[in-house]
């Protein structure tokens, strides 16, 4: 991160590059909506997609946006960013009719499913998706006796030193063995036209890009050396956002990628497409949760709230990631340790140990900001809970 802060300190100070978890409404509106809709309730700003989205596509022109619903499948998202020009990247048949239902056409979505069962590929073949991506042989015999007309990008396995959630530790081919499944694919009658990485999620330095894009740009050429002209290239993912750490603005980010695709691929006429899920969607939602019990055990409050680690929160289970709980006026409240719980009988539905809270009120609301991203899209009915309840809001 240090070369970002020298190259950027000149012409922006620190609160400018960085930025941190903010909700998207404010606790006047929180109490409104909460009496309105119930809570659990997530609140997704379709502005605040939107801003995500023009950051990216500004700070990186020419390159094509599939915002992968695998994050959040909500409606508002999917319609918000269809409207507004997106694409999407689907990885199975759900995702597909979710994101057509939402108004996408097959024309504007990419398969990125490495390794499909047979119907999710031929059903979303069936329904006109024609990119779609590989990273084994046994793949390729797959592709060639069900969906032999399709254009292939081969997932290459890319080292992310700075991401929360390594995606390269189950998908993507070696460096060593790209060429080679490259060769085989054409052999085999398959149209490949170009590679895809995904540096993993949650990925804090963009320098983990510039070292991705380095190997891309080797295998390009070693791919060229023998016959084979690529002209697509598929970033991923990967873009953070802020949760209990602040994280490099969008723009920013989006700036140092566009030094690192111009440094490794500037003298290529490409195709460059990128997949963000997180990035446009995580710091777009805010929950609002209710304190439903509140109670002493051996000397520390415990506050029960509506929604836990079964529900929106699944977040810190699956994505390893921890969100802030705000108070209403906690700046001038004292206080304290306390451990706060979600609302199933399991013991270990705790939210948090390690925030410090003031003494709440039952009833009271808190929010939690950054919950737009691999929060409800893993949540559960465990104990015949309700999910929270998903609206959008301009
Ligand atoms: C999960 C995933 C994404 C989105 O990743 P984010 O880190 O949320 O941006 C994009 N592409 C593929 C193939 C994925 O698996």
């Amino acid at each position: 991160m240090a070369s970002v802060l020298e190259s950027s300190s000149t012409d922006n100070d620190l609160s400018s590059v960085y930025r941190s978890a903010e909700p998207v409404i404010t606790f006047d509106q929180a109490e409104a909506l909460a009496e309105r809709y119930g809570t659990p309730l997530l609140v997704i700003s379709r502005s605040a997609v939107l801003r995500n989205f023009h950051a990216m596509r500004a700070a990186l022109p020419g390159v094509e946006f599939f915002y992968a619903p695998k994050a959040n499948p909500a409606d508002p998202i999917l319609r918000t960013l269809c409207e507004s020009g997106c694409s999407v990247d689907v990885c199975s048949h759900g995702e597909m009719t979710a994101a057509l239902r939402a108004g996408f056409s097959p024309e504007a979505m990419i398969h990125t499913h490495p390794c499909k069962t047979v119907s999710n590929l031929t059903q979303c073949y069936a329904e006109g998706l024609r990119w779609f991506t590989f990273d084994n042989s046994n793949e390729i015999a797959k592709l060639v006796r069900y969906t032999p007309d399709v254009n292939l990008l081969l997932r290459l396995a890319v080292s992310s030193s700075s991401s929360v959630i390594n995606l390269s530790a189950k998908f993507g081919a070696s460096e060593a063995d790209a060429v080679p499944l490259l060769l085989e694919a054409r052999a085999a009658g398959l149209n490949v036209r170009g590679m895809s990485f995904h540096v993993g999620s949650q990925c804090r330095a963009p320098e983990d890009f510039h070292r991705a894009l380095a190997q891309v740009r080797r295998i390009f050429n070693d791919a060229a050396s023998v016959g084979i002209d690529l002209e697509v290239i598929d970033i991923g993912g990967g873009l953070p956002a802020p949760y209990r750490d602040s994280v490099l603005t969008l723009d920013a980010y989006c700036q140092s990628l566009w030094r690192a695709l111009d440094a490794s691929f500037g003298d290529l006429n490409l195709r460059i497409i990128a997949e963000p899920g997180r990035g446009m969607c995580a710091d777009a939602a805010t929950l609002i949760t209710k304190v439903i019990g509140k109670s002493v055990r051996n000397g520390l409050p415990w506050y029960i709230i509506d929604d836990g680690l079964y529900g929106s929160f699944s977040g810190q289970v699956f994505d390893h990631t921890e969100f802030p709980l705000l108070a209403r006026g906690a700046e001038e409240r004292p206080l304290t340790e306390c451990v706060v719980a979600g609302p199933t009988c399991d013991s270990s539905d705790v939210v948090c140990r390690d925030q410090l809270l003031p003494d709440l009120a039952l009833e009271e609301l808190l929010l939690a900001p950054t919950m737009g991203a691999y929060t409800s899209a893993s949540a559960s009915n465990f104990n015949g809970l309700d999910l929270a309840r998903v609206i959008g809001i301009e």
